[in-house]
C-alpha cells in the first residue's frame, strides 16, 4: 500500500494548483468559493469552457477527445487541488463523471468522436433522467417509454415519460435516459439508454424547490420528444448494463477526491466553535476530534483503495460511498448545534448560512447515487460474495 503520491504525480498537482490558481486569482477570482450549484450559472458555463480550453476539464479521457490520458491518482489529486483553491462547483459535472465514462466504455466509435469532445470542450452540459416518481431504488421499474418511427430525417426514437430529481436539467442541452424500448418486457429487460438533446418543444422541466431554497432538481417530462436513432448507447433492451455502468462510476473513483470539499467545510465549522466559545466546551471538542478522525480515516482508506493493481479499484471502494455520506451527515449535525438557535434564521436575501445550507444538504448524501440499505446490498453482494437480496416475482 503506497500513502503518498510519487513525485511524478507531485509534479503534477503542482501543474494543477498553478493554473487554478491562475485562474482564480486572476479571470475567475468572482467564482473563487461559489460552493452553490444553481448561482452564477452562466459565469460557470464560462468556466467549463476555460477548464476545457486548458484540458483540464475531462483530464481521465484520451487525448484525442479532448483529456490527458491522466491515471485514477491525477484525477484524484486534480479534484483534490480543484477544491483546495476554492473552485466553484461544476456545471458540467454530470456530463465529465457520468456521461462521458459511459460513453467512453459503452459508446460506439462514431458517439465516442460525437459527444466526447464536445463534453471535453464544455459545450455541452448533461443532466441524468433516471428516476422517475415510481422508480429511485428499483430503477428497473421505470415507465418512460421510446418507440423507433419513421421520421422526415430518417429514423428517431420517440419518447413519453416523466422523470423526476434530474439534477441540473436546467442548465442541460442533452440528458442521458433510461427507458424501455422494447414492449412486453419487465424489470431490467427491455430497457435502453438513449442520449436525448433538451432543447425541444416534447421536453418540459419544472423545477422543485428544496429546503435549502434552491432548486437543484427537477421534473422533466417528455411528451413526443425525439432523439436520432443511432443515439442509443449499448443495444436496444439491453441499457440495463449500461445503467449500471454508469451507477458504477457515480459511486466510484469520481467521488474520492470529495474529501478536499469536507475538508474545507470541517475547517469552517472548526472556525465558527472558535468563534462562538463552543471551541471551550470539552462535549464540543471531542466532537469536533472525532470529526477530524473520521476524515482522516477516509483519506487513508482512499489512498488504499487506489493502491490496488493498475489503478484499479479494490472491493474496499464498496464502502466509501456510505462511509462519507454518513460523516458528512454527522458534521452537518455538529454545525448546526454549534451555530445554535441562530442558524434557524435566514438571511435578509432568504439564503441560509453556508453551514446550514451543507447540513440541509448532507440530508440527501444518503439518498443519492444509491440510499445507504443499497449501499448495503452492494456491500453484502458485490464486496463480501453474499447471496443475492430476495426479490418478489418479476
Ligand atoms: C440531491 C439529489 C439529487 C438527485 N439527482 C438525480 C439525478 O440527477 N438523476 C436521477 O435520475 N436521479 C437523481 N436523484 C434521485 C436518486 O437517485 C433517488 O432518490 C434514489 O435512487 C432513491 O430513490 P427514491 O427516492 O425513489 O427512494 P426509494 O427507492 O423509494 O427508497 C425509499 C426507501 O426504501 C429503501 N429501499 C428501497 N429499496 C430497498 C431495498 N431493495 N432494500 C432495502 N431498502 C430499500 C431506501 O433505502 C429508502 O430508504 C437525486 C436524488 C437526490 C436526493
Amino acid at each position: 500500500m503506497h500513502i503518498k503520491f510519487s513525485p511524478e504525480d507531485e509534479r503534477f498537482r503542482q501543474e494543477a494548483a498553478n493554473w487554478l490558481e491562475a485562474q482564480l486569482s486572476g479571470p475567475f477570482r468572482h467564482l473563487r468559493g461559489s460552493r452553490s450549484h444553481t448561482g452564477q450559472s452562466e459565469e460557470r458555463r464560462v468556466w467549463e469552457k476555460a477548464l476545457g480550453e486548458a484540458r483540464w476539464s475531462c483530464i481521465g479521457m484520451p487525448e484525442a477527445y479532448g483529456g490527458r490520458d491522466a491515471t485514477l491518482n491525477q484525477q484524484v489529486i486534480f479534484a483534490e487541488e480543484y477544491a483546495r483553491a476554492g473552485a466553484p462547483a461544476r456545471l458540467g459535472h454530470i456530463g465529465v463523471e457520468l456521461t462521458a465514462p459511459t460513453i467512453l466504455h459503452f459508446g460506439t466509435d462514431a458517439q465516442k468522436r460525437s459527444f466526447l469532445p464536445r463534453i471535453a470542450s464544455g459545450q455541452d452540459i448533461w443532466c441524468q433522467g433516471y428516476s422517475e416518481p415510481g422508480a429511485g431504488s428499483d430503477l428497473a421499474n421505470v415507465r418512460t417509454r421510446a418507440r423507433l418511427e419513421q421520421g422526415p430525417n430518417g429514423p428517431h426514437w420517440v419518447i413519453e415519460g416523466h422523470k423526476i430529481w434530474t439534477s441540473l436539467a436546467q442548465f442541460s442541452n442533452w440528458i442521458f435516459v433510461i427507458c424501455r424500448t422494447e414492449p412486453d418486457t419487465k424489470g431490467a429487460k427491455g430497457l435502453s439508454c438513449l442520449l436525448v438533446p433538451m432543447d425541444q418543444p416534447g421536453v418540459t422541466i419544472r423545477p422543485i424547490k428544496q429546503m435549502t431554497g434552491d432548486a437543484e432538481f427537477n421534473e422533466v417530462f417528455f411528451d413526443g420528444a425525439v432523439t436520432a436513432a443511432d443515439n442509443i448507447v449499448g443495444k436496444p433492451g439491453e441499457g440495463w448494463a449500461v445503467a449500471m455502468g454508469t451507477l458504477a462510476f457515480e459511486r466510484g473513483a469520481s467521488t474520492l477526491a470529495q474529501q478536499m470539499d469536507f475538508r474545507n467545510e470541517l475547517n469552517d465549522v472548526i472556525a465558527a466553535a472558535k468563534r462562538n466559545g463552543k471551541a471551550q466546551d470539552p462535549i464540543f471538542r471531542q466532537r469536533l476530534a472525532k470529526a477530524e478522525i473520521g476524515l482522516r480515516i477516509m483519506r487513508y482508506s482512499s489512498l488504499r483503495m487506489l493502491s490496488g493493481d493498475a489503478g484499479s479499484l479494490s472491493n474496499a471502494a464498496y464502502t466509501y460511498k456510505i462511509y462519507w455520506a454518513n460523516w458528512r451527515q454527522q458534521l452537518g449535525e455538529l454545525a448546526m448545534d454549534i451555530l445554535g438557535p441562530a442558524a434557524e434564521l435566514a438571511h435578509e436575501d432568504g439564503h441560509f448560512d453556508p453551514l446550514v445550507h451543507m447540513f440541509l444538504m448532507s440530508r440527501s448524501d444518503t439518498i443519492y447515487a444509491g440510499t445507504d440499505q443499497i449501499q448495503r446490498n452492494i456491500i453484502a453482494e458485490r464486496a463480501l460474495g453474499l447471496p443475492k437480496e430476495a426479490r418478489g416475482a418479476a
